[in-house]
């Protein structure tokens, strides 16, 4: 029987091992984020280990000074293609009132999967498992890794250290992030970039200690005062407009193809605010919007820290003052290269203020008329039955820039998640319909993948 002959039997036959599965790995809370479960965060990659050996398939524990990570999978001939497909087996915590079950534990009701990690990312990680252990048994010419990090939600802090680390892992010639949500149901999504991020604390310091503003106003510097002039002084409150100089000279303008996906996508701009609950939008512009969000950089003030904050006024003086700010960067901006234009600006405008970095992350743009990308619609298409839409994501996920410059790969997203899955979010869900469907995209991309010619590289 042909690789696709056998696949909807064999998907109809692995439903009650992906369903013991993915309930005994949602049962070990693997929360990154909370020390009192580091213990459980390696449990649970001992889960995943045992998952990767059942299968016959190689596994590694791999040390990275954090959490641990897994890498395994089939590597079966040096001369194969090769694909490492990327999930994260960590999850966030799951202290909201709202959960009506138990987070931890798993329970099943008709399609739907309840648990905290179902979604996010424990139940595509596990499709993407069986996918590729079908694809194995029939022979594909195709060497498969899978990358398994526990640090995702905590900003992957020890992730290029593994993955230098990793040394069971090839080079591959193509990465597979598995870990991003549908703009809607029934309308397969794949984003194809996403934004980097740059934050930044500004503080001043005027004083040693709080003055009385009648004793000391018109003479004492006011911190607060001054940090809010330079921080409007960075962005047009009213359009998001960036006035930093240089700040958009890197950024790539947005081409044709680009804006054609987006308008295919599906977006809809009520939608989107209902689901942040905004009740108040800078554009109601479709195409803006999604061009605001997925290819334009922005600058937001997270925090001033500062002065009185009790009820009522206290009319003193704050000897010291602090802004937390962040910008979402877009392609071909660099992180490094844009702080130092900041910082000059800033120094430019008030050489007293203190300017650190906290934190970057460098863009990201996938090759949309690649092979890959090509393969991926397909896969896509095959599964679910209807062309996925490329998108962008706003966010940033620093494992794929690190992926994609160790490996000089390209990096394709073949997510699973809904909008009502739960992403982050209490009452966490993943449903049979998503994971069978996956199972076929993802045997399918293996199969596309498999014929592509690899370019050889220096390994
Ligand atoms: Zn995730």
């Amino acid at each position: 029987m042909s690789l696709l002959g056998g696949l909807d039997r064999h998907i109809t036959q692995s439903r009650p091992r992906f369903e013991e599965w993915l309930g005994r790995l949602v049962e070990v809370p693997t929360v990154s984020m909370d020390p009192a479960r580091r213990e459980d965060v390696r449990r649970g990659a001992g889960v995943a280990i045992g998952y990767l050996k059942e299968l016959k398939a190689d596994a590694v524990l791999v040390e990275t000074g954090g959490h641990p990570m897994v890498v395994g999978g089939w590597v079966r001939n040096p001369a194969w293609p090769t694909v490492t497909v990327y999930n994260h087996l960590d999850v966030q915590p799951a202290m909201e009132p709202e959960w009506t079950r138990e987070p931890f534990k798993f329970s099943v009701h008709g399609d739907h999967y309840y648990g905290r990690g179902t979604t996010d990312d424990k139940g595509p990680a596990l499709t993407a498992l069986l996918a590729a252990h079908y694809a194995v048994e029939q022979n594909l010419p195709l060497n498969i890794q899978f990358l398994w990090e526990l640090e995702e939600e905590i900003g992957s802090p020890h992730f290029a250290k593994g993955l230098k680390g990793a040394a069971w892992l090839r080079s591959p010639d193509s990465v597979v992030v598995s870990d991003t949500i549908w703009l809607a149901g029934g309308r397969p999504a794949a984003p194809y970039g996403l934004r980097g991020n740059l934050a930044a604390r500004l503080t001043l310091e005027t004083a040693t200690r709080e003055a009385h503003s009648g004793l000391t106003g018109g003479v004492a510097r006011n911190p607060l005062t001054e940090l809010a002039a330079v921080v409007s002084a960075c962005v047009n409150a009213r359009s998001g407009r960036v006035t930093i100089p240089g700040f958009y000279r890197a950024v790539k303008p947005l081409g044709q193809a680009d804006r054609a996906q987006f308008l295919k996508s599906g977006f809809q701009v009520a939608a989107f605010a209902a689901a942040h609950q905004l009740t108040k939008l800078r554009v109601r512009d479709r195409a803006a919007v999604m061009r605001r969000l997925w290819a334009e950089p922005t600058f937001e003030i997270h925090g001033f820290v500062g002065g009185y904050t009790g009820p009522g006024v206290k009319t003193s003086i704050p000897p010291r003052a602090e802004a937390k700010v962040s910008m979402r960067l877009v392609p071909d901006q660099e992180p490094a290269a844009v702080f130092s234009l900041f910082r000059k600006y800033v120094r430019k405008l008030n050489p007293d203020i203190r300017v650190e970095a906290d934190g970057m992350l460098r863009p990201y743009a996938a090759d949309l008329g690649g092979p890959y990308a090509e393969a991926l619609r397909k896969a896509l298409r095959f599964g679910f039955g209807k062309e996925p839409a490329f998108i962008r994501e706003g966010g940033s996920i620093g494992a794929v820039v690190t992926m994609a410059e160790r490996w000089k790969a390209p990096v394709m997203f073949l997510g699973l998640s809904l909008p009502e899955h739960g992403y982050h979010a209490p009452n966490e869900r993943f449903d049979w319909g998503q994971a069978s469907g996956g199972m076929k995209a993802f045997v399918k991309y293996f199969e596309e993948v498999s014929r592509i010619p690899v370019k050889r590289r220096v390994r």
